[in-house]
């Protein structure tokens, strides 16, 4: 996988058994749901690719849907460029899963898809986005409305589709001048614990209840694609066991 700079994504990153002890003694904001999406604003979801939104935030997706809280999930791309060469995962067959599992992840999370959660397919190259910033922070803005608050992958989160997006929102969500709200999501798999590249004095912590934390923990099974070896090039699965260890904590942090 593509990496920017000193953040390189190989191998299984760190593990929980090493973030966990850690986590549970950095002092940091916590946060509620209903604070981070207040009465009369709507929740917006801004993906790089089908799987990062329940990655990110598909606890508190759970928890926003509790609320009754509008939302809006906007796949940047398809992700069809997840398995490079491989007969198995063509960009065909992956531009017509990957968006269905997420549809699927959605439904675990209980969301309300097409009524209380809109969707929109932006129909950008995966792994070109950081050629495509600007007309994608175009369409971002054109999205927005005032109260909105925009959750994405934090901009040095490591994989350059992440960065492109986390930098696309900033400069859309400033626009607009409605709050953005960052989140590691390959950061957890390169950094260590109190790594000094990661902005803790601005990280918060959003808890799951029981519920949410389940809903996002069987939501993350959706992603098949994502998480099977693949028989044709013998590459191993794209969310390693890391990974998926890591979407089945309580918590959730975001950087505000
Ligand atoms: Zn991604």
């Amino acid at each position: 996988m593509a990496a920017v700079a000193d953040r390189a994504i190989a191998g299984q990153g760190t593990p929980e058994a090493q973030w966990l002890p850690w986590l549970a003694h950095q002092p940091m904001m916590e946060i509620d749901a209903a604070q981070l999406v207040p009465p009369g604003c709507r929740a917006v979801v801004v993906a790089p690719h089908p799987d990062d939104e329940v990655l990110a935030v598909g606890g508190l997706l759970a928890q926003l849907r509790a609320l009754q809280r509008p939302m809006l999930i906007a796949a940047v791309t398809d992700g069809t460029a997840s398995h490079p060469a491989s007969i198995a995962w063509p960009p065909h067959r992956l531009a017509i899963e990957r968006p269905l599992e997420s549809r699927r992840a959605w439904q675990t999370l209980g969301l309300d898809v097409d009524r209380m959660t809109e969707v929109r397919r932006l129909g950008f190259d995966d792994g070109g986005l950081m050629r495509q910033r600007g007309p994608l922070a175009r369409q971002i803005a054109a999205l927005l409305r005032p109260r909105d608050v925009v959750f994405t992958t934090w901009r040095h989160d490591g994989h350059p589709d992440h960065e492109a997006t986390g930098q696309a929102c900033a400069a859309a969500a400033a626009c607009v001048g409605v709050r953005l709200i960052e989140v590691p999501v390959w950061a957890w798999h390169w950094a260590a614990p109190g790594d000094a590249r990661m902005p803790w004095q601005r990280a918060m912590r959003l808890a799951l209840d029981a519920g949410a934390a389940r809903a996002k923990r069987e939501a993350v099974n959706a992603f098949a694609s994502q998480l099977e070896h693949d028989p044709s090039t013998g590459a191993g699965p794209i969310l390693r066991d890391t990974t998926v260890q890591r979407a089945q904590r309580p918590f959730e942090v975001f950087f505000s």
